[in-house]
C-alpha cells in the first residue's frame, strides 16, 4: 500500500508499490469504451494491457457504453477481464440519431460522394453517429453522473509501458484536465467547413474563450486557418466536468447546428482538440509520454531510456511517432516552452 510522492518536470507523481494492490483513497474515475458486441475479442486485449500495465493496481470501474444491449458473453468476458466494477449503458436513441435540423437525403449523398472520392469512412452511416456521440453525448450518459474523470479505451489498443501511479490523482494534483498520447493532422476533406463554424462560435462567444488558451498549438496564423493538429481521441484522459460545462455546451451545439457531422464527416478528436485548446487555460492539457500507447497505426514510445526502461516498456523506440513530422506533439512541446527529449531530432524522420 505504499505510496510516495516523487516529482519531475515540475509535476507531482504519487508512486505506488508495484507488488501489491493500491487501497489508499481513489478519484471518483471508470474507464469508458463505446463498443460493439462483435468487438468483444478485439477489445481484451485492450484492457487486459490496460489492467496489467496500471488497473491492477486500483481496480477502478469500466464502463461499457454500446447502441445496442450488449450479449451476455460481452458481459460475462468483460466482468472477468477488469478487477473493478464492470458497468454496461444502453445509449438512448436520441444520443443516436439525426436531429431534425438535418436533411437525411442530403446526409446520403454526401456519403456516396465522399465514398467514392474514397474519404476513409466518408461512406459510413454508423461511423458519424459514433463521431457526434463521442463529441457531444458520451459524458451525459447517466452511468457517468457519479465519476470526475474518464480514461477513454478503444478496442485493438495497448499501453505499452507500466504505470506505477495513479493517473487520475494525476491529473488532480497537477491542475490538468485532459491528456493526450499522440497528436496528429487531420484529413482535411473530412472538416472543410469546422474552422469556419469555429471562428463564427469564437465571435458569438468570446466569453467561453480562455484568456491563456492554446490557440498557437491549432492554427498557425492567430487563427484565421487551422493546422489541422488534433490530439487522438481513441486515448483521452479527462476531466468530465470539461465537456459538461456551459462552454463547451455551446460550442457542441454550435456544431450540431451547422451539421456537419453529418454533411461531411467531422471527428470526434479534432472536435474535442479545438475545444481543449480554446477553452482550458494551456497548462491543464498534459501529454502522456511515458505511458507509450498502440492504436493503428502510430506508436508512442518513450525514447528517453530512462522512462522506457525504468517503465518497462515493450516497444521499439524506433517505431515512435512523437516526434515525426506528421505529428503535432513537437509544436505541443514548442508553444508550451517545454522541455522535449534531449535525444528527440534522432526521431524526426
Ligand atoms: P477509428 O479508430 O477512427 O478507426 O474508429 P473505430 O472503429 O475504432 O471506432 C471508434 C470507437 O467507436 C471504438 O471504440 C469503437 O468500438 C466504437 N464504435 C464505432 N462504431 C460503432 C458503432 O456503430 N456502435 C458502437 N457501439 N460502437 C462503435
Ligand atoms: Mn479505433
Amino acid at each position: 500500500i505504499k505510496s510516495n510522492v516523487v516529482s519531475k518536470d515540475g509535476l507531482k507523481y504519487r508512486t505506488v508499490n508495484t507488488d501489491g494492490p493500491y487501497t489508499g483513497p481513489k478519484e471518483k474515475a471508470t474507464f469508458v469504451t463505446l463498443v460493439r458486441n462483435r468487438d468483444l475479442y478485439s477489445l481484451i486485449g485492450s484492457i487486459a494491457s490496460i489492467e496489467d500495465r496500471f488497473n491492477r493496481k486500483f481496480h477502478y470501474d469500466w464502463l461499457f457504453l454500446n447502441d445496442e444491449e450488449f450479449d451476455e458473453e460481452f458481459i460475462r468476458v468483460t466482468t472477468a477481464m477488469v478487477s473493478g466494477t464492470t458497468k454496461y449503458g444502453l445509449v438512448p436513441k436520441e444520443h443516436w440519431s439525426y436531429p431534425e435540423w438535418i436533411d437525411k437525403k442530403k446526409a446520403a449523398e454526401v456519403r456516396e460522394e465522399m465514398g467514392k472520392k474514397g474519404i476513409i469512412y466518408g461512406d459510413s452511416e454508423s461511423y458519424r453517429h459514433m463521431c457526434r456521440f463521442e463529441s457531444g453525448f458520451f459524458y451525459r450518459q447517466k452511468e457517468l453522473d457519479d465519476y470526475d474523470w474518464y480514461w477513454r479505451v478503444e478496442p485493438d489498443t495497448r499501453i505499452h509501458c507500466d504505470i506505477n501511479y495513479d493517473v487520475f490523482k494525476f491529473m488532480r494534483d497537477n491542475n490538468k484536465k485532459y491528456g493526450f498520447t499522440i497528436s496528429i493532422r487531420e484529413y482535411p476533406a473530412t472538416i472543410e467547413t469546422l474552422w469556419k463554424t469555429t471562428r463564427e462560435f469564437m465571435d458569438k462567444y468570446p466569453q467561453h474563450l480562455h484568456p491563456n488558451n492554446m490557440l498557437d498549438f491549432i492554427s498557425d496564423d492567430q487563427g484565421a486557418s487551422y493546422n489541422l493538429c488534433h490530439f487522438w481521441s481513441n486515448f483521452e484522459i479527462g476531466w468530465l466536468d470539461l465537456w459538461r460545462g456551459d462552454a463547451y455546451s455551446a460550442y457542441f451545439d454550435y456544431l450540431d447546428q451547422a451539421g456537419g457531422f453529418f454533411y461531411e464527416r467531422w471527428g470526434d478528436a479534432p472536435v474535442h482538440s479545438i475545444a481543449a485548446a480554446l477553452l482550458l487555460d494551456r497548462s491543464e492539457i498534459h501529454h502522456f509520454g511515458d505511458v507509450g500507447y498502440y492504436h493503428v497505426p502510430f506508436h508512442s514510445c518513450p525514447i528517453d531510456d530512462a522512462v522506457r526502461l525504468g517503465n518497462r516498456c515493450a516497444c521499439n523506440p524506433q517505431e515512435d511517432f512523437t516526434w515525426r513530422g506528421y505529428s503535432c506533439t513537437t509544436k505541443f512541446y514548442t508553444v508550451n516552452d517545454m522541455k522535449k527529449p534531449t535525444n528527440w531530432m534522432q526521431y524526426t524522420d
